[in-house]
């Protein structure tokens, strides 16, 4: 891959050449790491005095990746990590479209056995029939990156209404299939790891008891009044009565654990359910009465609906880490396996963004040709391309350097 590797790096030292990369607030206190072609940290406990050292460090030594940490440092070259006397430490939460169930995987993602040979589509870890672990081919589309970016909305929610975090909160696309959302205000900075654990508890609503809050009464449910709670409570009443004025019934027999025909009956009952909630803050029981003592079908079916309620809008999963150490992208440089810019981006921004557009480094700079082994068809500033199976092909730039820097293509020339 010497040739991939040596063409990328021409094309990534020009772009560091004419653009300046202000880098995180407070740059001297930060620990930073780079990543070299096919590994994103290669190397850490870099440190860098101003912004004019650390772009002499782009230019010069051209990273495929480079982060920096979240936490501030009295010294951050330091070795181990306990001599650089850590003084503060933003939060910083990951998403990832990897690692997002949604529907389009099935059309980008594929998998292999290395056992038994078994290929399929989708992204699916365990080989159906010998149980050995898959071989992925991973990609994502502006549709998980939607499904990300929502998650990213849902947490600024939580973080300004329940928590009032107003300020300091910064949003980047990650480069690749994700975004980072910083938050970098005075009051959480000191937080310890303990509290930073509990926020975590919070937003995934861990240990959170939905049914003291959507009670078993006689022959009824009942459920916080719509106007009053606020927090959690709220927020899974609101989602109940969208997914009941939507209605999709494949989607309420999943997350109900019935069968179609039973969702299709609860869906008939539903202006007389919304009424009970509205007007009296109850649910009525639709599978027979409920049961004070065993389990009836209602009480499991309320269960699971609510359950997954919960799963769906917690914006963030128990596996978030608060480790105060950890690195991360560093907003505006390039990431390595596309070729895209970790763009910072305001709310606003956010809403529109699409990384296939708006990540793009290397616009109008020519075309190269490349061998793409496989891929699925792409869409890239307006233009799609592929699918692709053993082709040689003319690809513009941007596009080139994309499947390049993922290893899905090789080089054959460039013009
Ligand atoms: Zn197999
Ligand atoms: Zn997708």
């Amino acid at each position: 891959m010497a040739g991939e590797e040596a063409f990328l790096r021409n094309h990534f030292r020009d772009f560091y050449k004419k653009k300046f990369v202000a880098g995180p607030p407070e740059l001297a206190a930060r620990e930073f790491g780079y990543g070299v072609f096919g590994r994103k940290i290669a190397n850490r406990n870099l440190a860098f005095a101003s912004q004019k050292d650390f772009n002499n460090f782009l230019r010069n030594q051209v990273p495929f990746f480079m982060s920096y940490s979240s936490a501030l440092y009295k010294f951050p070259s330091r070795r181990p990590m306990e001599a650089k006397e850590l003084f503060a430490a933003d939060l910083v939460y990951e998403f990832d479209a990897d690692d997002l169930p949604t529907d389009c995987k099935k059309k980008h993602d594929s998998w292999k056995c290395p056992k038994c040979g078994k290929k399929g589509n989708g992204r699916q870890l365990q080989c159906d029939d010998c149980g050995t672990q898959t071989k992925l081919d991973e990609w994502f589309c502006p549709e998980c990156l939607g499904t990300a970016k929502k998650k990213v909305f849902s947490l600024l929610e939580f973080l300004e209404k329940d928590f009032g975090f107003n300020e300091g909160i910064s949003i980047n696309f990650s480069g690749r299939a994700g975004y980072h959302v910083h938050v970098r205000s005075e009051s959480i900075r000191q937080l310890p790891r303990s509290a930073r654990l509990e926020l975590i508890d919070y937003l995934t609503a861990n240990g959170l008891n939905i049914f003291s809050h959507f009670r078993k009464e006689a022959t009824f449910f009942s459920c916080p009044g719509i106007e009053g709670k606020a927090g959690w409570p709220k927020r899974i009443l609101e989602e109940l009565v969208r997914l009941l004025e939507e209605p999709n019934v494949e989607k309420i027999a999943v997350m109900g654990n019935i069968s179609v025909s039973e969702a299709k009956r609860l869906v008939k009952e539903k202006k007389t359910i919304l009424d009970s909630i509205s007007k009296r803050s109850t649910i009525p029981s639709i599978f027979g009465r409920v049961s004070s003592k065993g389990e009836s079908k209602s009480d499991k079916f309320w269960q699971n609906f609510l359950n997954n309620i919960v799963a769906k809008i917690a914006p963030i999963d128990r596996q978030t880490s608060v480790d105060l150490n950890k690195i991360v992208r560093v907003p505006e440089t390039l990431h390595g396996e596309t070729g895209f810019v970790s763009r910072k981006l305001s709310r606003a921004e956010l809403k529109e963004f699409n990384p296939f557009d708006d990540a793009l480094a290397f616009e109008g700079k020519g075309t190269v040709r490349v061998f793409i082994p496989k891929a699925p068809i792409i869409y890239l500033a307006g233009q799609s391309f592929g699918p692709f199976d053993e082709k040689e092909t003319e690809l513009p730039l941007n596009a080139g350097i994309f499947l390049l820097a993922s290893g899905r293509a090789k080089l054959v020339g460039e013009k």
